[in-house]
């Protein structure tokens, strides 16, 4: 079964094709800029890479080109869109309706529109996407996959703020977390490399890339996690500044004359490490400069690995123990210096990494030492094999019950 994976951007766009008999990738891309000059479609199949420079100015005309690309007689990978059975949406707001991925029909159009204001980035972008490819693909079935459904098992002492109840009930001011397709899925993959009862198991996954995030995942289900009602909270990111005093955020305002929506802009795009170094919100600069003796550059990186520890801390007290630490994402899975910081001094929790085996990068290895009773493991995430799983789940379920 062909099965097409979506992920809009705000102003991109990531596709794979995968054949899920074998669980493996036909065809993957990346449309970049989408309404902003010098928009581009990098696709590839296999070794071969196709770039397309051309002119689009929403997402619309991106999923065309997508399309396209996938049928093309020179580059494509099928004959026509007939041979896609169905197509997997990576929806990033579901608010707490949705606990599990769902056939996408009207009534779910609706719903992810109204959860829209809490994702304003990119759920226009996705609603674009989703009625582009039933438009262009009709007859296929939609499945909507969404990042805060894994964190929907939260128990209320968790996903409450200390607000007055009422606006709660009124707006549904929670904690949702987000970044949930991967969370499952490292955790799952933990789960198999232990090799102990699901309903025993007791993990934590940091996902640490551009955006990041640490969950507890208590016995396969997520119980604790650090993003919140939009992905600002928690970790201090490559450019979000992750928890602060609420306070700070009308001082700011107030001192540097913001509006709510330009200290939001603040927060979300000039702050974390980038605001903390002054020198990218790539760790891969941060960590070049702070080589060279960058104060500031050394500063964030300490920031980073001190309020991870900080978390990992917390999530081991919420679930009475900790078995795994699972490292995902561009810098989680390639850092060897951040895990080994990170990790560094919690031999109290029984994780001690071995240097030999954390020489790795982008590969599923168990990086501790031998006797560890908590086990540090690197494990590339797969958010669009999950994104199909679920997809085929969906699908297959669906049509079976009509
Ligand atoms: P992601 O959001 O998962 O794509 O992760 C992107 C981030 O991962 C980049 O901004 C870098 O900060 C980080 N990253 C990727 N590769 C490396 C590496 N080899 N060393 C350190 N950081 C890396």
């Amino acid at each position: 079964m062909k099965v097409l994976v979506i992920n809009c951007g705000s102003s991109s766009l990531k596709y794979q094709l995968l054949d899920m008999t074998y669980k493996s990738v036909l065809a993957q891309g990346l449309v970049e800029r989408i309404g902003m000059s010098g928009s581009q479609l990098t696709h590839k199949r296999g070794e071969l890479k196709k770039v397309i420079l051309q002119k689009l100015s929403n997402h619309a005309e991106a999923i065309s080109l997508v399309l396209e690309s996938l049928t093309n007689p020179k580059y494509g990978v099928v004959g026509n869109l007939q041979e896609i059975k169905a197509v997997g949406h990576r929806v990033v707001h579901g608010g707490d309706k949705y606990a599990s991925s769902v056939l996408i029909d009207d009534i779910v159009m609706q719903e992810i529109k109204k959860y829209g204001e809490l994702a304003p980035l990119h759920t226009p972008k996705t609603i674009t996407g989703i009625e582009t490819c039933k438009k262009l693909m009709p007859g296929v079935p939609h499945v909507a996959v969404f990042d805060t459904a894994f964190h929907q098992t939260l128990p209320p002492k968790a996903f409450l703020y200390g607000l007055p109840y009422e606006l709660y009930e009124k707006y549904k001011i929670r904690k949702y977390g987000f970044h949930g397709t991967s969370h499952k899925y490292v955790s799952m993959k933990a789960i198999e490399m232990l090799g102990k009862p699901l309903s025993e198991s007791k993990i934590i996954t940091c996902h640490l890339g551009n955006g990041s995030s640490i969950t507890a995942v208590k016995g396969g289900k997520s119980v604790e996690t650090s993003m919140g009602f939009t992905p600002l909270e928690g970790l201090l990111m490559g450019t979000r500044s992750g928890h602060l005093d609420p306070a700070v955020v009308t001082y700011i305002m107030d001192k540097e004359k913001l509006s709510a929506s330009q200290v939001n802009d603040y927060l979300n795009k000039k702050s974390g490490a980038l605001g903390i170094s002054g020198v990218s919100s790539d760790f891969r600069d941060i960590e070049a400069a702070a080589s060279q003796g960058n104060y500031r550059a050394q500063l964030a990186l300490d920031m980073f690995a001190y309020v991870v520890k900080h978390y990992i801390g917390a999530y081991a007290n919420v679930m009475n123990g900790v078995d795994a630490i699972v490292f995902t994402a561009g810098l989680g899975e390639n850092s060897i210096t951040m895990r080994e910081a990170i990790i560094r001094d919690l031999d109290y929790l029984g994780a001690e990494i071995d240097p030999v085996r954390n020489n790795v990068r982008g590969k599923q290895v168990d990086v501790s030492k031998d006797g560890s009773a908590c086990h540090v493991l690197v494990i590339p995430t797969n958010e669009e094999l999950m994104i199909a799983q679920e997809t085929v789940e969906i699908v297959s379920c669906c049509f079976k019950a009509s």
